[in-house]
């Protein structure tokens, strides 16, 4: 599903498809972001877009959101929370092409729970994407798995669940680059256009 997306653009652009809780916002374990009071930015986020959205990326937010399976929230509320992360970094200049979410639960075998292709479909069908030179970034192997089934470069980060992620699937993730936060993931992508 989708709290917003902005319109189909003619030309095709690369897109940076980041997960929410844990990149872009504090998670923690046990923790759900339940009411938008709660939404906390990691400090680095603001220049770690500023240096995607200038080399003019879309910024695509995919997140899942079992909360709402779990009625820890309503999808009205799970969508109020994306809309003020959207304005949140929308007065900081920086723009976000759209937020797409999952709502389920893991035993609902979806079709749209990351690392499954749902929600970017979704996306693909919205936005003239170039998967080519397109990342994924997020702190879960399950966003890594979703970029290696979009044949897309992955980037893991240690913040969030990250961490924990490492200890339980170790080796078993195998991600294109493991970076420190958001922001060495977008210093790590500007490395690489550099260097083609
Ligand atoms: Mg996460
Ligand atoms: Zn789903």
């Amino acid at each position: 599903m989708k709290a917003f997306s902005k319109k189909r653009k003619l030309t095709s652009r690369a897109a940076i498809f980041l997960d929410r809780d844990g990149t872009i916002v504090h998670d923690k374990p046990g923790h759900y972001l339940t009411n938008e009071k709660l939404l906390k930015l990691y400090k680095c986020v603001p220049e770690a877009l500023e240096i995607l959205q200038k080399m003019k990326y879309l910024l695509i937010i995919l997140t899942n959101q079992s909360g709402i399976a779990r009625n820890y929230m309503s999808l009205a509320q799970s969508v109020k929370i994306n809309l003020h992360l959207q304005k949140k970094l929308k007065a900081l200049g920086i723009n976000i092409e759209g937020i797409y979410f999952c709502p389920h639960s893991p035993q609902d075998k979806c079709s749209c729970r990351k690392p499954k292709l749902g929600l970017a479909k979704e996306v693909l069908a919205n936005h003239n994407i170039n998967l080519s030179d397109s990342f994924m970034i997020g702190d879960k192997i399950a966003d890594v798995k979703l970029g290696q089934n979009l044949k897309i470069k992955t980037i893991f980060l240690k913040t969030g669940h990250g961490r924990n992620q490492i200890l339980q699937y170790g080796k078993k993730i195998k991600a294109d680059f493991m970076a420190k936060d958001i922001l060495s993931a977008a210093k790590w992508i500007a490395k690489q256009r550099v260097e083609r």
